[in-house]
């Protein structure tokens, strides 16, 4: 039976807000979008607006139960990495609660689907709760690892592959990736092997570029506090790396990829934002801003990304440098830090565009007949301004929570 429910105002994304819009659900998908019901009754949700479920692109959800960020802000990322790599030692650690548990708070802000990094073989519940992308995380840094890093995640894919197969499709949905960890973990020539196998499996790329001025250095010279903890774990392999590259040595590699994320990118030129924007078919840049502030790295690049075409789409990181999953607080953080940006566009980067990074378009990240009914309704207030992108600029100015959640036409 088709339900039909109306808002104040309906943001399709891929086209412009509707005031006073209907959006009929049959089953798990939308059926219509209009300024009235076609069929079924009608649920008046008053005054709030609906979006489509928010994409959240980069996270580790196995930081999921941290209560507070790791170290304190501003710190160097490498020291922060060390904590991480203590955390990792120290607790007895559970992945898979973790996991879901993130997965639950995530769908509370309105996340309906994620791209999560996983280091653990069984990464998730056979039925996650939310539309999931599962990237097997890489790091070995020595050209003598090459070889067994390749059947290492090679042996991963198929078991996540083939326990996906008898996984059914309750609520959610499990697709599968590859993350080459950053520039200072993979070698590029292991980087090639990686590409060349998502190539083959058609899977999508994930890795951390650009993201410290350290790696940076590390890159440049072969030199810098990475390769002194590189050292420290014994990791290090003097002929790894050349010497005098910068990011866009990475990013040529990553556009050999059936698609790939750029993590972070704090730190790209303009020639390489162009690279980016040149490639943006199959490559999408994801910023993170909260944890971007935690490590108080200079301004984002993000006018200069959008400038030149770049697709960017949104990430919360993880629990490890954020306090929160909650995606809507990085859209906020966005508008109040570049005011220039039309709020539509900062809408379209937790949504849509998130969705085509992870190559889930199809489905995700649009009110649109035919895609699956995830859907965000957020409270307005009662004396809300009258326009749509004024409603929406009043959205990203207070700190409202949503007041309904839609996975695939179930309301949670
Ligand atoms: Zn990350």
């Amino acid at each position: 039976m088709a339900i039909a429910l109306q808002a104040r105002v309906v943001f399709p994304v891929d086209r412009p807000p509707i005031e006073h819009g209907v959006v009929t659900i049959e089953g798990e998908r939308i059926v219509a979008v209009s300024t009235k019901a076609e069929a079924g009754d009608v649920i008046d949700l008053g005054s709030v607006a609906l979006l489509p479920g928010l994409v959240n692109c980069h996270t580790h959800l196995e930081f999921s139960d941290l209560r507070r960020p790791l170290g304190t802000p501003g710190m160097r990322l490498v020291d922060w990495i060390r904590l991480v790599i203590a955390e990792r030692g120290r607790r007895d650690y559970a992945p898979e609660v973790a996991i879901e548990n993130g997965m639950q708070e995530s769908l509370g802000y309105g996340v309906t689907s994620i791209g999560d990094i996983t280091t653990v073989e069984m990464p998730a519940p056979y039925f996650p709760c939310v539309d999931l992308t599962l990237f097997t995380e890489v790091i070995a840094f020595s050209l003598a690892r090459i070889v067994s890093a390749l059947v290492a995640v090679q042996g991963r894919l198929l078991i996540q592959q083939n326990r996906n197969s008898y996984a059914g499709r309750a609520t959610g949905d499990i697709h599968f990736g590859i993350s080459p960890h950053s520039p200072y973990t993979v070698s590029s020539g292991l980087l090639r092997g990686l590409v060349a196998l998502a190539r083959e499996r058609e899977l999508p790329v994930a890795m951390h570029v650009a993201e410290s001025r350290e790696e940076l250095e590390l890159m440049d010279s072969g030199s810098g506090p990475f390769r002194a903890l590189l050292e420290e774990r014994s990791m290090w392999d003097d002929d790894a790396i050349s010497r005098g590259r910068r990011p866009l040595y990475y990013l040529n590699l990553l556009a050999e990829a059936p698609r790939a994320l750029v993590i972070h990118g704090n730190y790209l030129d303009d020639e390489e934002l162009q690279f980016l924007g040149a490639n943006h078919e199959r490559m999408w840049l994801v910023y993170c801003p909260r944890t971007h502030a935690y490590f108080r790295h200079p301004t984002y690049p993000l006018a200069a990304a959008l400038t030149s075409g770049v697709r960017v789409a949104l990430g919360t990181d993880s629990r490890a440098s954020n306090p929160d999953l909650d995606l809507f607080a990085e859209m906020r953080h966005v508008a109040k830090a570049f005011p220039s940006i039309e709020p539509h566009t900062v809408l379209r980067m937790g949504t849509l565009t998130g969705a085509e990074a992870l190559g889930r378009d199809a489905e995700l990240g649009s009110i649109t007949p035919g895609k699956l009914a995830n859907l965000v309704a957020m409270p307005l207030d009662e004396d809300a301004p009258t326009s749509a992108n004024e409603l929406l600029n009043s959205l990203f100015a207070n700190d409202a929570m949503p007041s309904a959640v839609w996975l695939r036409g179930v309301k949670v």
